[in-house]
């Protein structure tokens, strides 16, 4: 074999999925971890430049790259022996949900699999219903937890709520998009409150659960109580950030039902998670109370979730890439905005 492997067994952990959006801030936080990490890279990544360029960073700071594809299920049996996995973390997108059947095929068949975490990072599936094409989503992630839970695999499902970031109903990677320096689209009242975690904590927390006895076939809810906001409260926030008032305007229910209607495949999705999270409350509408339910702040109480104040002073950064204290200047000048909007990973 031409990979190069990791010095010591220990936590050997295979990512499948760690290029994409989440993946990258789950791969970051297992190498920061200090584990063997693997990643999981499909041949069509070398013809990529964009992708191939986040491979190699990544590689560079110690993720051992395979290259194969979940489908294919004895390969996967093969990759998982032959490096002695002994966790796997699936973060692969929407349209892949249901092809992680074949992973959890071959992690049963190889037996000794300590954890698995398949691609969740989002809500508790299994607590309320969203409009379609969101539906169609939640049922194929039910699909692969039913499955998972017959089979026996040890499991963690981590449902960490939204990413911090400007929540667009449009966009599908919210937090590589700056918030909004024109105008706010309020949803609804804008009355309703959601979780938001930092990509990196979404990172930092999953890794602390992964090998949590406290968390084997449990459900990881992220609710740090600083973290939760309503979409007036987050415009207030970057206001403030940006040391300007902006307009608002309203986005009624009506209007994300039409756009999830309209089943344009990513964004009708968002359309309607948004609607889920908005609208009717899908993040605090239920109580932890279940046999399956923990909750990270309450599991991790030393560690400090980065708050979403910190997390809009980064974005702040970026809009310039100046010290936050220069930012007044930068927003006299003509606004750049909405720029970076639907920057959806192509190739
Ligand atoms: P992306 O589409 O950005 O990335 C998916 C990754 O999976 C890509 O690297 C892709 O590889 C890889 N992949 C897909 N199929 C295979 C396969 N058969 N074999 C190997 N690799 C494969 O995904 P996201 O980050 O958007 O989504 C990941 C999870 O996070 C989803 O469950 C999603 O619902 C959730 N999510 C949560 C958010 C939140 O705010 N909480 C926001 C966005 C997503 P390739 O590059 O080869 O295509």
């Amino acid at each position: 074999s031409l990979v190069c492997e990791a010095n010591n067994n220990e936590g050997r952990t295979l990512i499948v999925g760690g290029n994409g959006f989440i993946g990258r801030f789950i791969v970051e936080a297992s190498l920061a971890s200090g584990r063997p990490t693997y990643m999981l890279v499909r041949q069509s990544n070398s013809t990529c430049p964009a992708k191939a360029k986040t491979i190699k960073v990544l590689q560079d700071k110690g993720a051992i790259i395979l290259q194969g594809s979940m489908e294919d299920q004895k390969f996967m049996e093969k990759a998982l022996k032959d490096h002695k996995i002994e966790v796997v973390i699936s973060v692969v997108g929407g349209a892949s949900i249901l092809d992680q059947l074949n992973l959890v095929h071959a992690i049963k068949a190889v037996g000794n699999i300590k954890r698995f975490l398949p691609s969740e990072f989002g809500h508790d599936v299994d607590r309320n219903d969203p409009v379609e094409p969101g539906l169609t989503m939640y049922n194929e992630k039910r699909i692969v937890r039913r499955r998972i839970e017959e089979v026996g695999i040890p499991y963690t499902y981590i449902c960490c709520n939204s990413i911090t970031a400007w929540p667009y109903y449009d966009n599908i990677h919210p937090s590589e998009v700056l918030p909004p320096m024109d105008q706010f689209q309020i949803y609804g009242d804008g009355s309703v409150k959601a979780y938001f975690i930092d990509g990196t904590d979404i990172g930092k927390f999953t890794l602390k659960a992964l090998d949590d006895k406290r968390t084997i076939n449990k459900c990881v809810h992220f609710r740090p109580s600083s973290n939760l906001l309503n979409i007036n409260e987050l415009a207030s926030l970057w206001e403030k950030k940006i040391k300007r008032t902006l307009p608002r305007v309203t986005i009624t229910e009506d209007i994300l039902l039409d756009a999830a209607n309209e089943n344009c495949i990513p964004q009708s999705i968002v359309a309607a998670f948004t609607h889920e999270i908005f609208i009717k409350g899908c993040q605090t509408n239920f109580s932890l109370d279940g046999p399956k339910d923990v909750e990270a702040s309450t599991l991790y109480p030393d560690i400090l979730f980065k708050t979403i104040s910190e997390s809009f002073d980064d974005f702040v950064i970026k809009i310039n890439d100046q010290p936050i204290d220069d930012v007044v200047q930068i927003i006299d000048k003509p606004v750049k905005d909405t720029v970076n909007r639907l920057t959806m990973a192509t190739c």
